[in-house]
């Protein structure tokens, strides 16, 4: 079965001292604290179900990595 990933090549820019951060986002993930929900079963203060929005996600029932890379010289 195919399955979507992502990759992301690793390659120093054209002048790493002028641009020694690189700061990018890769989006579509499912949320893996609610499973792609947005929302789990709560109580309201009456002792009514209820809907409430995932922490993680904020019901948004995606994630996206961001991703940092700082360049440095090797040790
Ligand atoms: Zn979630």
């Amino acid at each position: 079965m195919s399955k979507k990933q992502p990759i992301l090549f690793v390659q120093p820019p054209m002048f790493p001292n002028e641009q020694p951060v690189e700061r990018m986002e890769l989006g579509g993930f499912k949320c893996t604290y609610c499973h792609g929900n947005g929302w789990f079963w709560g109580l309201d203060e009456y002792g009514e179900h209820i809907k409430q929005e995932c922490p993680v996600c904020k019901g948004k029932k995606r994630l996206k990595a961001v991703v940092t890379i700082e360049w440095k010289e090797e040790q």
